[in-house]
């Protein structure tokens, strides 16, 4: 599987396993990540992926089994320089394409045009319309097509909805629509097709009350977010539930979602993981003494997460 980023963390900075290499090889571990992100790693074992991985890294093929010693020793990655724990770390749903591909298909199942290339087509027209230039900054560089208001809050691939932006503008803006991004749509003619688009689609935007699991990334627009959000948590706990003899959830109400924003803006991912595993390791948890009662519900309270992630239900 291949992903065009991944997760590292910020205390990596902290990291006791780290501070014992020497600073080259802190590059190569990052450098390994981004080749177990961009699928190297993956490929079975040969030759032939040695020297690619030696080559990527910039060093012999003998150095790079000096390398890999030296990262094995402090555990920070396996024999077939896999950085440990790496799928615990990242997430299905970071895959951009599974994430473009859902979400097409679920315009699709909603009537909606399907494909991200469809708006595409729109870019000589729209080039005309707003004179060659970003409509936020009048700059000529680097120009993609914009969603004004972001697919993520419903908005179509509609002409009106579209507009010139260079791409500076258009990750600035990221999910969010000029007004909650405070950009000001300095060209005249698509600040008017805004708000005639807006004026059209407000009702059937209210009405979607769906809680949109997927986040989009339509190609032409630089836009990602890579915060831990309620729906990550719920992805982690549907892999790691049948592990555990738990059910999965199949839907994030918004109690649930409630509940995993409060559990995320106390905790990291280390947290969620941790308790994941201090359930898988307690019997009582994992009900196999008589009791069923820990769910994912319960699991998320503020009180239960805080004790079973201090240990209070270990042994
Ligand atoms: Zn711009």
């Amino acid at each position: 599987m291949s992903l065009p980023w991944f997760r590292l963390y910020s205390r990596i900075i902290d990291n006791d396993k780290l501070s014992l290499l020497a600073f080259e090889d802190r590059w190569h571990f990052v450098a390994i990540c981004c080749l177990k992100s961009n699928g190297l790693i993956d490929e079975p074992d040969s030759n032939l992926r040695t020297r690619r991985i030696a080559a990527k890294l910039g060093v012999q093929v003998r150095e790079l089994d000096e390398i890999s010693r030296r990262l094995r020793e402090v555990e920070l990655v396996d024999e077939h320089l896999n950085p440990v724990s790496w799928d615990e770390l990242q997430f299905q749903s970071d895959n951009s394409k599974e994430r473009v591909k859902k979400y097409r298909a679920k315009r699709k199942a909603n009537g909606l045009s399907a494909g991200s290339e469809t708006y595409q087509k729109h870019l000589p027209a729209l080039m005309e319309r707003d004179g060659g230039a970003c409509v936020y900054c009048r700059s000529k560089d680097k120009l993609c097509i914009d969603h004004m208001v972001p697919v993520a809050q419903g908005g179509t691939d509609d002409f009106d909805n579209l507009a010139i932006a260079c791409k500076a503008c258009n990750s600035g803006k990221a999910g969010r629509t000029p007004e909650q991004a405070g950009y000001e749509i300095v060209t005249k003619q698509a600040g008017i097709a805004l708000s005639r688009y807006v004026t059209v689609n407000v009702t059937a935007q209210e009405t979607d009350t769906d809680t949109d699991t997927e986040v989009l990334e339509p190609k032409g627009s630089c836009a990602s977010d890579d915060a831990l959000k309620p729906e990550h948590i719920c992805e982690k706990w549907n892999e790691v539930a049948p592990t555990i003899g738990k059910p999965s959830i199949r839907k994030l109400t918004p109690e649930r979602r409630q509940l995993l924003k409060a559990r995320i803006a106390q905790n990291d991912l280390d947290d969620f993981v941790a308790v994941f595993a201090a359930i898988k390791a307690s019997p009582f948890l994992r009900g196999d003494t008589g009791w069923r009662g820990c769910n994912f519900d319960w699991v998320f309270k503020k009180a239960n997460f805080q004790k079973i992630l201090e240990g209070n239900y270990n042994g």
